[in-house]
């Protein structure tokens, strides 16, 4: 799995000049059909519809799905919705109310931060040691007050930094470029890598 920009013509250009890189080899990927469309609830439970195109390396031929920065790996909802839960949490509220915010239901909400709780401190890290190469003087967030709101501050403090690495995101938001940086993996099992996660 791949994660790539927002828009289809721009991944399908790139996959024409043969400008994506395999994760497993640094191979050229090329296209290989499409992965089975998928639905992703975006803000105010509009209903996002995706065909994530496939692709194959042509060194090593393992095929990967190059999976759109909006989506994370195994959720159902768009990583803005998700990050807005989150950002919600670290200034201080429940999932109830973070729910009911977002039009979302709660245990969705509950789901998320659960698990991004458990692995808050890795995250903080994670984006702090991005932030820390992102420039001659970079700016490290100060504590904010919780685990959590001190991996969202991280995160948000990254963003520019997922930009200039990540060129062809242009501004991301923050949370497509929390996306982007872990590879899709914000809230799947076992990252950021040396973490254990069962959810
Ligand atoms: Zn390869």
């Amino acid at each position: 799995m791949l994660t790539v920009e927002a828009s289809a013509d721009s991944v399908e250009r790139r996959l024409g000049a043969g400008e994506l890189s395999c994760p497993c080899c640094a191979g050229t990927l090329t296209g290989w059909g499409h992965a089975r469309e998928r639905s992703l609830r975006g803000p105010a439970g509009k209903l996002i519809r995706l065909r994530p195109r496939r692709a194959r390396c042509r060194s090593c031929r393992v095929t990967h799905v190059l999976l759109a920065v909006l989506a994370l790996a195994r959720r159902a909802d768009t990583v803005d919705v998700i990050g807005s839960a989150l950002a919600a949490a670290a200034r201080g509220a429940g999932f109830r109310s973070a729910a009911a915010q977002l039009g979302v239901p709660a245990p969705a909400v509950r789901g998320w931060l659960r698990c991004f709780a458990r692995r808050a401190g890795p995250v903080r890290a994670f984006f702090a040691v991005l932030l820390a190469e992102a420039g001659p003087d970079p700016v490290m967030p100060a504590a904010a007050g919780s685990l959590v709101a001190d991996a969202v501050a991280a995160i948000a403090g990254a963003a520019s930094a997922v930009a200039a690495r990540w060129p062809q995101l242009g501004e991301a938001p923050v949370w497509q470029a929390a996306s982007a940086a872990s590879g899709g993996l914000l809230l799947a099992p076992g990252w950021p890598p040396g973490v254990r996660n069962t959810i």
